[in-house]
């Protein structure tokens, strides 16, 4: 099946007599009727659900699908984006650790690399994403884990260069941990290209209404934890807390998954509501209609904006002559997704007439849905940070993010035209 077929067939598929629509198993417990057979599931020799904590099938049928959009083996939803990309680098990375990430990624996920993960002891290098190879390769450290980067950032529309990162983490014998949220598995799919391990915050386009937040972590099943069984213990010896087993040796393919669910959220419990998992699964049965129209709009409004002499400038991977064009047709030959970042000449304070002047293109710290929205990072998520810290952070400070919706695109350039007219 074709990515689109997928986004409706996969995941739950109900035999004779049962419901058309994924159901929710709206239950926090599942009954057994021996003690011996529930005794099998808490030591991982049978497998079956016994608490939502861990483990929910409403959730499992939704994960069922992305894993079969991306082309993954196993796959989890998470409570969130926060918890997915949390998940993903704590479940091989303990104190004492070092991973490696690209400095191009969202303000979300850097403070929780740069700040929180510190805290516990795990630290990360932010690398340039466009610096070459050779330059790259002296990031790694005896002690580096793991490599991490974004399809498409969040909020500078950047490109991730797949092959020169893949081989890179390879060649220093780590997996390579991509956040696929902009362009999802509809665009891209991150396996084809050496990723070994995909995150998402599902609360975007997978979601696509804007109504749950969410996250999902995909596992390709291609990197070979037993031939670096000794940068990975947690994998490859054995977990005390289960009478000893030994993931790598148990699980093959599935043991990162099976890692991530048994320990981690038995422990810290960032499960997604099931409820919330049926939501995601309506969103994900029209991504493919959706991204198509997503990316058609963008491209139209960013033509549009390039040749406004209001505008100042406009990234869009999509767009002919910009920066990451070429890694764009390369990786996302349909097109890359809806978000687009510009700037009004004028700096800060036309920017924010801007955006007051607009009637339905809304300003909400919101990206990646149906309805156009968009936001001034200076002013929204990072007030905060003086010009000259934004500038650090890849952040310009006359940048807004524009995230381009399902209307009619001559009625969204029609709403961006009146109100350059007011600036
Ligand atoms: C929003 C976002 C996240 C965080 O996801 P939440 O669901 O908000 O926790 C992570 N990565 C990217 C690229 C995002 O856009």
């Amino acid at each position: 099946m074709k990515v689109d077929t997928k986004c409706l067939h996969e995941g739950w598929k109900p035999k004779q007599g049962e419901p058309r629509q994924l159901p929710v198993y709206q239950s926090t417990t599942f009954k057994y009727d021996t003690s011996e057979y529930m005794g099998k599931l808490f030591d991982l020799e049978a497998s079956g659900y016994f608490y939502t904590r861990l483990q929910n099938p409403t959730n499992d049928f939704v994960a069922e699908k992305i894993c079969a959009m991306e082309g993954g083996v196993a796959a989890m939803l998470t409570s969130s984006g926060q918890a997915a990309n949390f998940y993903a680098i704590f479940n091989i990375c303990e104190a004492g650790d070092h991973f490696i990430t690209s400095s191009s990624i969202y303000g979300g996920t850097y403070n929780l690399f740069n700040v929180t993960m510190r805290k516990m002891g795990i630290e990360c290098t932010f690398v340039d994403q466009t610096l070459p190879e050779e330059e790259l390769a002296k990031y790694f450290k005896p002690n580096t884990k793991a490599v991490f980067g974004e399809t498409i950032t969040n909020p500078t529309v950047t490109v991730f260069d797949f092959e020169k990162f893949a081989r890179l983490a390879h060649s220093h014998g780590v997996p390579l941990i991509v956040d696929n949220t902009f362009a999802t598995p509809v665009n891209c799919r991150p396996f084809e290209w050496g990723a070994d391990i995909v995150t998402h915050s599902t609360t975007k386009y997978m979601d696509g209404q804007g109504v749950t937040v969410g996250g999902c972590i995909v596992d390709s099943g291609n990197f070979d934890w037993m031939a670096h069984a000794e940068k990975f213990p947690g994998l490859c010896t054995p977990d005390d807390s289960y009478h000893g087993i030994t993931y790598a040796e148990r699980f093959g393919k599935g043991a990162y998954i099976t890692k991530a669910t048994a320990q981690l959220m038995r422990d810290l419990g960032s499960i997604q509501a099931p409820q919330n998992a049926f939501y995601l699964n309506l969103g994900l049965e029209t991504l493919s209609v959706r991204m198509e129209r997503h990316c058609k709009n963008a491209l139209k409004v960013a033509k549009y904006l390039a040749a406004n002499d209001k505008i100042d400038w406009v990234h869009f991977a999509d767009l002919e002559g910009d920066e990451y064009n070429d890694l764009a047709k390369k990786y996302m030959p349909n097109g890359t997704c809806g978000v687009l970042a510009f700037a009004v000449k004028g700096g800060r304070e036309k920017a924010i007439k801007f955006m007051d002047s607009l009637n339905f293109v809304s300003i909400a710290t919101h990206v990646a849905d149906a309805k156009s929205c968009l936001l001034h990072p200076a002013s929204h998520t990072h007030r905060q940070l003086t010009d000259e810290q934004l500038r650090e952070a890849g952040v310009a400070p006359d940048l807004i993010r524009l995230s381009v919706g399902i209307e009619d695109a001559d009625d969204i350039i029609a709403d961006i035209e009146q109100a350059l007219a007011n600036i």
